[in-house]
């Protein structure tokens, strides 16, 4: 039986689990999970501290998530107007410089000139 690590929650130290089959006569009836340092019994498998999966659980935090997930791929947005340069945004209207027309900052057109400043101050009002 292949020897796994834990980090015991109870004595702390990094040790192996213990697993003993448990019987009732000749059935088996479960196992015990035990820490091999101090003999800490844990209930059941999803309480048991198991080392490798310690730096997982580690690495996905909620920090870690974006806190304003992109809904546009980086490809999907290239061409959008709301990152045109001719893309115009006030309170009643979104308009096009370049096509003297109305647009949604959704749309993109053959004409798309990239608006520089990555700042967002053009959209702020
Ligand atoms: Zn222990």
């Amino acid at each position: 039986m292949a020897k796994v690590e834990i980090n015991c929650t109870n004595c702390g130290t990094e040790s192996f689990l213990h697993r003993d089959a448990l019987y009732e006569g000749l059935t088996k009836t479960g196992e015990s999970l035990s820490c091999s340092a101090c003999g800490h019994v844990y209930p059941n498998e999803e309480a048991v501290p198991f080392l490798n999966e310690i730096p997982q659980a580690i690495v996905f935090t909620d920090a870690d998530r974006s806190q304003n997930p992109n809904i546009f791929s980086k490809t999907e947005a290239e061409n959008l107007c709301r990152y045109c340069t001719n893309y115009i945004v006030n309170p009643f209207t979104q308009f096009c410089a370049l096509h003297k027309k109305e647009v949604q900052a959704t749309e993109s057109c053959p004409q798309f000139n990239k608006y520089e400043d990555n700042s967002d101050s053009k959209f702020t009002l």
